[in-house]
């Protein structure tokens, strides 16, 4: 089974990701995670992109993706989480896999920039917190692994703003593109329901 996820940077999509993926036992990949992890001449390719918020060239994505789906824990199914992001994306993906659902989680802009502007992330594990809404029980460690919490280089107001333009002009309109399989939930509610909305509208 192939779920994607889209929402808006800040809709908790990558949160809701990792948690239905074990709960599915389903591979998880976030391209940004895969990004962020990059090193060498990967990593200075995509830095200046990243820190920018600017999408990664689409040849360059396609083949990350690419490679990645050929690992052998997405042979049972996978969950995408922040690709496709345009329509270039999606359509080079629809040549490589079938899609069985599309997951779109939406919050309104002015929650996105609300939350990101104090979202933590731990450098160990990528566990996500808030320091209003989902705070660790420690100041900056993570409750999962001890890890220390920090900042993104790209949570900063101007890159939030380029983020969420980007979301609108390139990502929001792929949705039309797989209106036969969308399922849209509210991202603004609690984490615990959108949980609960996705698995149910899932079954
Ligand atoms: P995310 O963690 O999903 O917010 O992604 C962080 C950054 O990684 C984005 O702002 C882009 O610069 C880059 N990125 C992630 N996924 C993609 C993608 N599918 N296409 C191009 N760039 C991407």
């Amino acid at each position: 089974m192939i779920i994607i996820f889209i929402g808006p940077q800040g809709s908790g999509k990558g949160t809701q990701a990792k948690y239905i993926s074990e709960k599915l036992k389903l591979a998880h990949i976030s391209t940004g995670d895969l990004l962020r992890k990059a090193t060498g001449k990967l990593k200075e390719k995509v830095d200046s992109y990243m820190n920018t918020g600017r999408l990664i060239p689409d040849g360059l994505m396609i083949k990350i993706i690419k490679e990645r789906l050929n690992k052998p824990d997405c042979h049972k199914g996978a969950i995408l989480d922040g690709f496709p992001r345009n329509i270039e994306q999606a359509e080079e993906l629809d040549k490589i896999i079938d899609i069985d659902k599309v997951i779109e989680i939406n919050i309104s802009d002015e929650e996105a920039i609300r939350r990101l502007g104090g979202r933590l992330t731990c450098r160990d594990c990528g566990a996500v917190y808030n320091e209003r809404t989902n705070q660790p029980r420690q100041k900056d460690i993570c409750d999962k692994d001890g890890g220390r919490l920090t900042k993104r280089s790209d949570d900063t107001e101007t890159a939030i703003k380029a983020r969420l333009e980007i979301y609108h002009k390139e990502t929001f309109p792929i949705l039309s593109h797989y209106k036969d399989i969308l399922i849209k939930i509210n991202g603004e509610n609690p984490i615990e329901k959108v949980t609960e909305d996705i698995l149910e509208k899932l079954n």
